[in-house]
């Protein structure tokens, strides 16, 4: 049985994990003086409010505190007074109006203005924006963590080897690497309604974007096709979270193709439901040209989307086939440091996108007239190879009867 809301307070451990966090953030320092010890507690009401209480005991008579919050990614900080009540401070956060990302780590630190004395800056503090209202269960092996509250200890085997895989793969695929001491938290729901419902009342992570926060969001099912799916969507995702990673800020500059190709190549396998697509686009001169998926305006179309996806998939995997290693990294380095689409291109590869993908299509048999010239040659060969057995048959016809008449009873 779920309850609804389960509220849960996660004061003390997540204090300790906001002091140790502290200098790796750049969030503010304390001040000179030494600050009595600060016990904040946290309380979540999913997709409700968060409540942050302060007690203020320890800290001798106070006329004000702020708060200010700050989730991990994000460059806005909420600030907002709190309501001194008695021997507390209080905050309520209305996750409907400042919605948090979901699972997302929030950091949030205080000015006390005692009544007495300067004003001072708490160190941070940091809590996980968690979708209380399951009962999440969890298994390590760093530096990936997998949550679930349905299904068992081996779906959760099978998401942690798809993880690792991935980090394998971005590694040996174009070097890259999570930053370091950094992990990455895989929640698997249990179906696409929870998920949904989840996603509702959070902020983001925006559709196959990379989550700032670490964090794989996925919906696992125990059939065969949903165990795949799993495996899919996680070493996905996960590659976005590494490719992020390794080209920090440049990330946002990297073509829409690049990305998603990179994310696909990292996948535990090649799909040949993508190729029959991208075929049949192809004979139907449906494909995109790839300039037009340097920057892509959102999708309304799933088909488009999914068609897109396919192309940039087998197209890196052609460049990674022919460029190896060294060229996806030439080419992340050259947008990442600002290139355009063509130029990144030619100045890592020495030659135009355009070029490339004529090559691919090539390799590929995804050309229309490739198709049709192809299907007309081998027509005409096996015309050329059977014509000496045709004569033959129609000699051998002539002479007596031929071969294949009927034999005649004696
Ligand atoms: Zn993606």
């Amino acid at each position: 049985m779920r309850p609804a809301f389960r509220f849960r307070w996660q004061g003390v451990w997540l204090a300790l994990i906001g002091v140790a966090l502290w200098g790796a953030h750049g969030l503010p320092r304390v001040a000179a003086a030494t600050p009595p010890p600060l016990t904040p507690q946290v309380h979540i009401a999913f997709g409700d409010a968060v409540t942050i209480i302060l007690p203020l005991e320890q800290l001798g008579p106070v006329q004000r505190v702020e708060i200010y919050l700050r989730p991990e990614g994000q460059v806005e900080t909420y600030t907002q007074d709190m309501v001194i009540d008695g021997p507390r401070a209080r905050y309520v956060h209305p996750l409907t109006e400042k919605p948090l990302p979901l699972f997302g780590q929030v950091f949030y630190w205080f000015k006390i203005y005692p009544a007495q004395g300067p004003a001072y800056e708490s160190p941070a503090f940091v809590f996980i924006y968690e979708d209380n209202r399951f009962m999440w269960q969890s298994r390590a092996v760093e530096p990936v963590t997998v949550y679930w509250y349905e299904g068992n200890l081996e779906l959760a085997e099978i998401a942690l080897r798809a993880a690792h895989m991935a980090l394998q793969n971005a590694f040996i695929q174009w070097q890259g690497r999570l930053a370091q001491e950094q992990t990455v938290r895989v929640y698997m729901y249990a179906n696409a309604r929870d998920l949904h419902t989840a996603l509702s009342s959070s902020a983001g992570p925006p559709d196959h974007d990379p989550v700032p926060q670490h964090t794989v969001l996925t919906v696992a099912t125990w059939s065969p096709e949903g165990r795949v799916a799993l495996q899919r969507d996680i070493a996905h995702q996960v590659a976005h979270i590494v490719l992020r990673d390794t080209v920090g800020e440049g990330y946002a500059n990297l073509p829409w193709w690049l990305k998603e190709g990179l994310a696909t190549l990292a996948e535990p396998q090649t799909q040949t439901d993508d190729y029959t697509a991208l075929r049949d686009a192809a004979l139907s001169q449906q494909l995109i040209p790839l300039a037009q998926l340097c920057r892509p305006e959102p999708w309304d179309d799933p088909e488009a989307e999914a068609l897109a996806r396919a192309e940039a998939g087998a197209f890196v995997a052609h460049l990674y086939a022919r460029y190896g290693p060294a060229g996806l990294q030439r080419l992340l380095e050259g947008y990442a440091n600002g290139m355009g689409c063509d130029e990144g291109f030619r100045a890592a590869l020495g030659t135009s996108l355009t070029a490339l993908e004529d090559d691919w299509r090539s390799a590929q048999g995804l050309f229309p007239q490739h198709e049709k010239a192809g299907g007309w040659a081998a027509l005409a060969v096996t015309l050329a190879m059977l014509a000496p057995f045709l004569a033959l048959g129609w000699w051998w016809q002539r002479q007596a009867g031929g071969l294949w008449a009927p034999s005649r009873p004696r």
